[in-house]
This record gives C-alpha cells, sequence and structure tokens, in this order.
C-alpha cells in the first residue's frame, strides 16, 4: 500500500494538477454537519477543498441540488465552488432512493461541465460509493483518472451492526466492488481501511494510498477548562462527559448515558456537578434518536443531568471539547472519527470503541483509553478515572494536544496531492495520447 510520505514518483510534479472535480452527491458541503447525512464526510470534503486551492489546485464540488431556490454555483471559499447538480425530486431523500438519480446526477454533472468557460478538470475525486458510480461516468467521459475515498465499506459495516440497525444493501456491496475494479486509486482513511479494501474487496495494494484525514488546528485549540464551562453556563467543579456526532445506533450515545447511570449508582454524590452533554442531531430516516435518548435519560433516571443540544458550529464545538472531562466515542464502527481528534487538539482525552479508524485516531493509554465492546461498565470504570484523577486526565489531555498536532489537514493534503500526481502518472502511461 502507499504510505502517507510521497514516494520518488508521487514527487515528480510534472503532472498539471490545475483543477479538480470533486463529488459528494448525498449531502453538500454547505450543509450543517453532526445531523441528517451529513458528517465527517462533509468536514473532509470542505477542509482539504479549501487547502487544495490555497495550493492553486481550483475543486468543484458537486453536489445534488435539494431545493429549488438553491443557485446553480455557490462560492465556499476563494477557488472551491459549489455546483449544485439537480436530480430528481428537491428535499432530502434516503439515501437508498439516490440510487435512481444517479443517471440524471450524472447527466446534470457532464452538462454543467459542458457549459463551463473555466475549462476542464484533472482530475475527479468522488466521495461515498454513490458519487463515485458517478464519478466514473463523468471521469471516463472527460479523459481523466477516477480517485475514491469510501469513507466506509459496506461489508465491514455489517460485520459491526449495532442492534436493531439494517444491514446496508447488498447494491452497495455491489456498487464498492465495482469501484474497487474501476477506480485508478483509491484513497483509505487508514492503513487499517486499506487492509480491509484488499481483504473484504481484492483491491490491489498498488492502487491504494493511506491519507489520513486531519484537524483544523486553528479552531481545535486546547484553553483553560473553566472558561470553557463557563461559556456553556456551567460551574467550574462540574465532571462534562461529552458525545458529539449524528446521533444514530451505529455510534451508540445509549453506552454513554448508560455508563453515567452507573457512575451515579456508585457514586450519587456526583449528581450535584456530572452534566452528560450530547451534541448533534438525528441522522437516519424514520428514526427518532434523540427523543429515543430522552426516553432512556428518563428510564435510567438521569434526565436532570443529560443535555441533549443540538449541532453546534465547529467554533462552538471547541468550546464543548475544551470544558469536557472526557469525550466518549462508544461507535459500533467509525471509519476514521473526526470528533476523536478534535477532541485531543482541544486537550480533552477520548474514551472510545476500539473499533475502525478510533486505534488510529486515538494513543490508547497516552491520549485517551480504547475500550473492547460497548459494556457500559467498562466505559464507567474509565470516566470514573477521568473524573476522580485529574492529574492522569490532565496528562493525557496534554499527550492528545501533541498526537493531534501531527493529524493536521495540511498533512492530509500533502498526502493527496501525492496520490492525484501519482495517478496523473500513471493514468497517462495507459492512455498515452493525452
Ligand atoms: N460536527 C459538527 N457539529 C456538531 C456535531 C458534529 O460540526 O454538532 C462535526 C464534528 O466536529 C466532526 C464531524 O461532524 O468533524 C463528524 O465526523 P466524525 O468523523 O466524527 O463522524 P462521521 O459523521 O463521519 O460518522
Amino acid at each position: 500500500m502507499a504510505s502517507q510520505t510521497p514516494g520518488a514518483e508521487e514527487q515528480s510534479g510534472a503532472e498539471r494538477l490545475g483543477r479538480i472535480a470533486a463529488i459528494s452527491l448525498h449531502t453538500s458541503p454547505l450543509d450543517q454537519p453532526g445531523t441528517g447525512d451529513a458528517g465527517g464526510l462533509n468536514v473532509y470534503v470542505v477542509e482539504v477543498a479549501k487547502r487544495l486551492a490555497e495550493r492553486g489546485v481550483a475543486v468543484d464540488v458537486f453536489t445534488r441540488a435539494t431545493s429549488f431556490e438553491q443557485p446553480p454555483e455557490v462560492e465556499l471559499a476563494p477557488g472551491v465552488t459549489v455546483r449544485n447538480v439537480p436530480a430528481g425530486p428537491y428535499g432530502r431523500l434516503d439515501k437508498t432512493a439516490l440510487v435512481r438519480y444517479l443517471c440524471p446526477f450524472v447527466h446534470g454533472l457532464l452538462r454543467a461541465q459542458a457549459e463551463d468557460l473555466n475549462g476542464r478538470y484533472d482530475l475527479v475525486h468522488a466521495h461515498y460509493w454513490l458519487s463515485g458510480q458517478a464519478g466514473w461516468s463523468a471521469a471516463r467521459e472527460w479523459g481523466v483518472p477516477l480517485v475514491h475515498s469510501m469513507h466506509t465499506l459496506a461489508r465491514v459495516k455489517n460485520l459491526s451492526l449495532a442492534e436493531g440497525d439494517t444491514p446496508e444493501p447488498e447494491e452497495r456491496v455491489r456498487g464498492e466492488d465495482e469501484l474497487v475494479a474501476l477506480a485508478d486509486r483509491l484513497i483509505a482513511n487508514t492503513d487499517d481501511e486499506a487492509a480491509q479494501l484488499v481483504h473484504y474487496y481484492g483491491a490491489s495494494p498498488g492502487r491504494i494510498s493511506t491519507v489520513f484525514p486531519g484537524v483544523d488546528l486553528e479552531t481545535f485549540t486546547p484553553g483553560p477548562r473553566a472558561e470553557a464551562l463557563r461559556r456553556l453556563g456551567l460551574p467550574a467543579d462540574t465532571a462534562l462527559l461529552l458525545f458529539v456526532g449524528r446521533v444514530q445506533r451505529l455510534k451508540a450515545p445509549d453506552v454513554l448515558l448508560r455508563a453515567a447511570a452507573r457512575l451515579l449508582e456508585d457514586d450519587p454524590g456526583l449528581r450535584d456537578r456530572l452534566v452528560v452533554a450530547v451534541v448533534g442531531g438525528q441522522s437516519g430516516s424514520g428514526c427518532a434518536e434523540p427523543e429515543l435518548l430522552s426516553d432512556l435519560a428518563r428510564s435510567l433516571g438521569i434526565s436532570d443531568v443529560v443535555r441533549l443540544e443540538p449541532p453546534r458550529s465547529r467554533e462552538e464545538l471547541a468550546h464543548y471539547y475544551r470544558a469536557a472531562t472526557a469525550t466518549v466515542v462508544p461507535s459500533y464502527s467509525e471509519s476514521f472519527g473526526l470528533v476523536a481528534v478534535e477532541s485531543q487538539a482541544c486537550g480533552t482525552p477520548v474514551v472510545a470503541a476500539r473499533v475502525g479508524g478510533l486505534p488510529t485516531a486515538v494513543r490508547d493509554g497516552v491520549s485517551g483509553v480504547l475500550i473492547d465492546g460497548h459494556d457500559p461498565d467498562d466505559y464507567a470504570r474509565v470516566l470514573r478515572r477521568m473524573v476522580a484523577e485529574p492529574a492522569w486526565r490532565d496528562r493525557m489531555g496534554a499527550a492528545g494536544v501533541r498526537h493531534a498536532s501531527g493529524l493536521s489537514w495540511e498533512a492530509t493534503v500533502d498526502g493527496l496531492m501525492a496520490a492525484y500526481r501519482t495517478t496523473l502518472a500513471r493514468y497517462r502511461l495507459t492512455v498515452p495520447c493525452r
């Protein structure tokens, strides 16, 4: 597998890389992350596009239009344009329904490019399998290579579903198989994901680049806890246990609530200063996870300590992370876990499930604690220590800042630029007349 560090071929730099078409069909980079279908992928697309543009690579992000009021083009940042492509009915559609609108989306994408006076793209980078399907058609039509990021793998996700969760459909699995065969290069978030692409999808290791996602080290900075707690209207001695992200079964916020209930059973005196904050909105069609969580809090007898908060801006989130005793990420599967890195960048240790990208995002025993499984007792044990031993907690927090400093979006873009150049060089060898 290609590593994060560019090799000689990647560094040749001879390949033209002036303009990229990024595809994010099912969710717009303009959406608020932390609710609905918007999450880490949206943050990734925005952060990478802005930094590519700063380095002179213009990025157009194509997404499906969800309202007739949206202009066809919106400038997200200098050099980054979001292009809203009408395809299917307006309004939010479930991801499973979007397959039906792939053809109109591709048609709209090709037409938008044909009418574009800015000229051609050098490469297509698609995010998530639906975008990959559209991206492959566009890339072939334009005679440019396709780089694809899966972000999550259906076969892997289906191996560790939360109770009651619906498995990813067979058509997605087949779609991912096709992309592994067709994409000129696959970007994996971690070495584990790269190995999974090889193991579960038969991908060729030579066509995979591992590029870690990052964190915005200007927004997510450490700061005094007491001041952050004050901003949230909480007293300085509060023990704040934090969950940030889309509220869905897969992310298991219920494990945090159950663990908090155990803490209070063992130490009723903690009730006066314990706060459990769940920041984020509903995700997934038809389910009412936030309502289920508030029912759960009631049945556990901890409604008085639980705060269910709506999705917050990145700047507001930084205050939550700084204020927290620990951020808890008990997910059943997680392709990387941006929340874990953001928390560490703010100096707050993470208590997370040992799944997916989290062992890369968190240094177990150093900047946080990884837990096997989802038994609330195991989470309660670690959280009890985080609350009771501030010196231990603070040491981990400081280590987290150091760990996160190595995971900047700048490093991500270095890795992506190297992968793009390799892809272009190889593509030119196989299609010499371009
Ligand atoms: N997020 C946000 N506001 C919120 C909740 C979440 O901006 O209220 C962001 C969060 O900061 C992170 C992203 O949503 O950058 C979630 O990414 P992660 O990789 O943790 O999970 P995913 O959504 O990809 O499953």
